[in-house]
């Protein structure tokens, strides 16, 4: 089995990414950074969503494992102490994973440009530059409303305790493969409307916004920022692909957001 570790900068996740290394490599596995079968992130869910996206172009033959060295990750869930059993299951026991939905987003232009594409593990957010964010929101290729507010969220299953959480949105069980749609201060009143509560949407629907008054927008894919100009639409829906977690123990969806939210 090959394998690589992406690793936060600082000297405790560094320390544990150099002990992984070192206690594979005895086990005679091979480090590999261009076509690993296993990917260990240590740090936390950022640095996870980092190690994702760097290997968005080969999820089918690559599953990634998580240690956090802060608090519990919902990616992360290996504590640094049980780096040993992590490693000795990587090692010796059959790989076995369990897939989880993405996002995929494409941008249209209104000028030559070819869409862009982008895979999401958390969400993809898209705000305005500068002014009211105005959009028509589609839903199967039907007008739903126009939206005008700060923005919108939308998240896949696993990333609903992320950003989406904070916008109110609920929490997803990422058995079901569904992308939600949260607002950002939507504008509320006589004149303009929205549905005001989140939406989730199953994975034979698509959503697509289209600007009304402006044209530039800031999109941001879990980590990622980027600044769209000229933009014709935007269109969302459930990626073909999935995300492979390698799972060597049992850790239900439901503890981990008992132990990140309520209690350890
Ligand atoms: P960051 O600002 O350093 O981290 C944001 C926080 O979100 C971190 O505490 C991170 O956990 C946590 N997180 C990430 N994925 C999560 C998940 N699926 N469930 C629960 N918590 C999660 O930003 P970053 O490290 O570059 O990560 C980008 C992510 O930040 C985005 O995908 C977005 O979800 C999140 N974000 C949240 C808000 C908000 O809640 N208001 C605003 C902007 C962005 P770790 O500490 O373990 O890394």
């Amino acid at each position: 089995m090959k394998f690589t570790i992406i690793a936060k900068e600082d000297d405790h996740s560094q320390n544990i990414a150099g002990k992984i290394r070192t206690y594979l490599e005895d086990f005679e596995l091979a480090w590999n950074e261009e076509e690993p079968d296993i990917v260990i992130s240590v740090g936390g869910d950022g640095t996870f969503l980092n190690a994702f996206q760097k290997y968005t172009h080969r999820l089918d033959q690559t599953a990634f494992v998580g240690v956090h060295t802060g608090h519990l990750g919902f990616y992360a869930d290996w504590r640094p102490f049980e780096v040993e059993k992590l490693v000795i299951a990587i090692a010796k026991k059959p790989l076995q994973v369990v897939e989880y939905p993405l996002l995929r987003l494409f941008i249209y232009y209104n000028d030559e440009r070819e869409p862009e594409t982008y895979l999401a593990l958390n969400e993809a957010t898209v705000k305005t530059v500068e002014g009211t964010f105005v959009m028509d929101v589609e839903i199967k290729g039907e007008l739903f409303e126009r939206f005008r507010g700060d923005g919108l969220c939308v998240s896949t299953p696993s990333g609903s305790t992320a950003y989406n959480k904070a916008l109110g949105g609920a929490i997803i069980h990422p058995s079901l493969p569904s992308i939600q749609i949260a607002e950002m201060a939507s504008i509320n009143n006589r004149v303009f409307r929205t549905i005001g509560s989140p939406l989730v949407l199953p994975s034979h629907h698509t959503l697509t916004l289209k600007p009304v008054t402006q044209f530039d927008f800031q999109v941001s894919i879990d980590y990622i920022s980027t600044l769209q100009k000229n933009v014709k639409a935007i269109e969302f829906r459930v990626a073909e692909e999935k995300v492979r977690f390698a799972r060597f123990k049992p850790f239900p969806f439901w503890s981990r957001v008992r132990q990140s939210f309520i209690a350890d």
